[in-house]
């Protein structure tokens, strides 16, 4: 099989840009559009695509090659939706798929539409050169991930089982980066696992009366008291066995010194947020809400935590640390997850199976002295529905993000590298093929 990756990369690259094109917006989430690109680039190869009608103006698409052996499937899962983006915020049409200086711009570009093209090319690949298969692979692309998956993966999960009788499965969660902490390497992460949103809620009653006489019930005094202690507190770091086995391949490679000590980087101010987050629950301070008059004090007050837990903490537990850190029983705490119904328990992915050791070769074929690593995503990702049907979950995104690329996800004049984009159709046809292709 004789692929021209320069004329193929051409391809797949106007096949991009077109996509960005198609406004997902979520909200509103109007996605049928962008179900109807994939599924109408599949049509054209002669693979028959299913649209699945989960709710008005809400398609998935669906597509399957056909595996004459046993095997269960390989699913190459993405959402077709993306955030809003205010045009006057960016210098370029968010919805516009303009390249410029070798960056390819759109609401997007990373999150996650030109992943989506990737795995579609997989598929085209396999269809157009006839390619006999160990396993079956799928193809799925849904709706409603960035406002929670009632209307996509969640919905399918709960309706449509028989989608997902696969081996293990491909999303988002992490991606290759040009570093580690700030010291210059490629790594590519892979993420395992994700944290767990918990937001939650501090009430406190307190006795209303005149503001103009000395009280020592006031609930706003409570709650500021509570909330000082909680945004004071410093968690410990829970360095988990996949970040010891980083550091110790980092340490073998010369890449790090010996004495590399993650406690000793945050108390030199020298750990990124995006690191630190990795390694600890995370707790911000998002919404208090009391008072209505300034010579009345109010009868009550509360605090809005926006709370995100790693994979392992019980929320029990959490909960308990969090009351005895406040120390102080007028305050009533209470999980304010109303907003994300039956959530699963996070749960981690095995490592070790032939998706991994397919991404670990295929890595160290496009970068020779590249690190692999399993990593949780700080982030929620459709995986977590999927690791809770047992199904291996991995976030990887083949292509190597720099700090601006990263800085890209739900913010302003998101890009991706034409450079990238290349090396993302690459790499994922390079571990798709070496798991699904008959040897
Ligand atoms: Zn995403």
């Amino acid at each position: 099989m004789n692929i021209d990756w320069s004329e193929l990369r051409h391809e797949a690259e106007g096949a991009f840009v077109r996509y960005l094109q198609i406004d997902s917006s979520n909200p509103p989430g109007r996605e049928t559009p962008a179900a109807q690109f994939l599924g109408e680039l599949l049509e054209k190869e002669g693979i028959v695509p299913e649209y699945i009608e989960i709710k008005d103006g809400r398609q998935a698409v669906f597509a399957r090659l056909k595996s004459l052996a046993n095997n269960r499937s390989l699913m190459l899962a993405s959402h077709t939706d993306v955030v809003p983006a205010r045009t006057e915020d960016w210098t370029v049409d968010p919805f516009g798929g303009e390249i410029i200086d070798g960056k390819i711009y759109g609401r997007g570009a990373v999150d996650m539409k030109s992943v989506t093209i990737f795995h579609l090319f997989c598929m085209i690949l396999i269809k157009r050169f006839d390619i006999p298969l160990s396993r079956d692979l799928v193809f799925l692309s849904v709706p409603d991930e960035e406002t929670g998956s009632r209307f996509g993966m969640k919905w399918l999960v709960d309706n449509r089982p028989d989608l997902f009788d696969c081996e293990f499965s491909l999303n988002e969660g992490a991606s290759g980066l040009e570093s580690f902490n700030s010291i210059p390497l490629d790594i590519f992460q892979v993420a395992v696992s994700e944290k767990r949103m918990a937001p939650f809620r501090l009430r406190v009653k307190g006795t209303p009366g005149h503001g103009s006489k000395p009280t020592v019930d006031n609930p706003i005094a409570h709650l500021v008291q509570a909330c000082e202690r909680l945004v004071n507190w410093t968690r410990e770091l829970d360095v988990s066995e996949q970040n010891t086995v980083l550091v110790r391949t980092l340490t073998d490679k010369g890449l790090i010194n010996g004495d590399f000590d993650f406690k000793k980087l945050r108390e030199d101010g020298l750990m990124s947020p995006d690191m630190e987050a990795g390694l600890t629950n995370t707790i911000n301070l998002t919404i208090l809400n009391s008072g209505f008059k300034f010579n009345v004090i109010p009868g009550s007050a509360e605090a809005l935590f926006d709370c995100r837990l790693l994979p392992e903490m019980d929320l029990g537990d959490w909960r308990a640390q969090v009351e005895a850190q406040i120390d102080d029983d007028r305050i009533v705490f209470s999980y304010a997850l109303e907003e994300v119904p039956n959530e699963p328990d996070p749960i981690i992915s095995e490592w070790d199976n032939e998706l991994s050791v397919a991404i670990e070769h295929s890595v160290r074929e496009f970068f020779e002295d590249a690190i692999v690593s399993q990593s949780t995503s700080t982030v929620g990702t459709d995986n977590r529905f999927l690791r809770t049907l047992g199904i291996p979950s991995y976030g990887f995104i083949p292509c190597l993000l720099s700090q601006s690329e990263l800085n890209g996800f739900h913010a302003n004049d998101e890009f991706l590298t034409q450079d990238n984009f290349k090396l993302g159709v690459e790499l994922m046809w390079s571990v798709v093929a070496k798991v699904v292709c008959s040897k």
